[in-house]
């Protein structure tokens, strides 16, 4: 079981000095390899939940288990993916890319090339490749920053929203990669949206948060050999 959620309370003092309950009595277990999704409105605690989880911030009362260990501080198996990215601008877009592969040692440098190549491919940034991020567009940065992410093949993968500064046409294309890096390195995804059809397309588990306080309303297990097609009767029938 590699994250475990016990009993977590987490309240935040207002500038009023009133305790802000935000997540009450959250319970979760997140098994080897899932992709589990916290979809819920806006405010009701799902980035404080994945902010505990990465150990960058401290529950009031229960505790987070991650491959057997408490979090008590942010550590390098649990990768934490923001909507604001950042690449090294003294690197070219695909030195970027395969800056995270070299690091984990795993390939050679021509297998490392091969892959970043084959994912820039498929988001359309293959002419880029030897280009440097000063010469790209905000969107483009951001697409090569999110396959940099993807690759860096941390166990864990915490995304908060990563895709939602994306057209629609882009956010599908990384949902997909998204999709093809997990069923290839098995990593265990925690996926915070607010998007229904995200939450469906990409969910092994869908976990269902209520505001005011934050609390889990329900969780729905999705078959996960369902077809991943957007236009399947079985895609259809889930989002209704
Ligand atoms: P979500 O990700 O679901 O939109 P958040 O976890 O960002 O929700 O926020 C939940 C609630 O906690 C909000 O009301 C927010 O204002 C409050 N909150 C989050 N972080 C802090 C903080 N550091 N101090 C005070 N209040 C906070």
């Amino acid at each position: 079981m590699p994250i475990e959620v016990k009993n977590i309370n987490k309240s935040f003092i207002s500038k009023k000095n009133d305790q802000l309950s935000v997540l009450k009595d959250i319970n979760l277990n997140i098994d080897d390899g899932e992709l589990v999704c916290l979809l819920g409105p806006s405010g009701c605690g799902k980035t404080t939940l994945l902010r505990l989880i990465a150990g960058l911030d401290q529950p009031t009362s229960g505790e987070i288990i991650a491959n057997g260990e408490k979090v008590v501080e942010p550590s390098g198996d649990r990768a934490v993916i923001f909507q604001q990215y950042s690449l090294f601008p003294w690197l070219t877009v695909l030195q970027n890319v395969t800056f995270g592969l070299e690091m984990t040692n795993k390939g050679s440098k021509e297998e490392n090339i091969e892959t970043a190549e084959r994912y820039l491919t498929r988001v359309g940034l293959i002419d880029f490749k030897d280009s440097y991020p000063h010469e790209l567009s905000g969107g483009m940065k951001q697409r090569v920053a999110i396959i940099r992410s993807l690759l860096n093949h941390s166990p864990i993968l915490l995304m908060d929203e990563p895709f939602s500064a994306l057209d629609m046409q882009n956010r599908h294309k990384l949902q997909e990669q998204l999709i093809g890096v997990w069923k290839r390195f098995e990593n265990t995804i925690v996926f915070v949206t607010h998007d229904v059809d995200e939450a469906v397309y990409l969910a092994d588990k869908i976990v269902i948060m209520d505001k005011n306080p934050g609390r889990i309303n329900k969780i729905i297990e999705v078959d996960i050999e369902r077809p991943r097609k957007r236009d399947s009767k079985e895609f259809i029938a889930l989002q209704e």
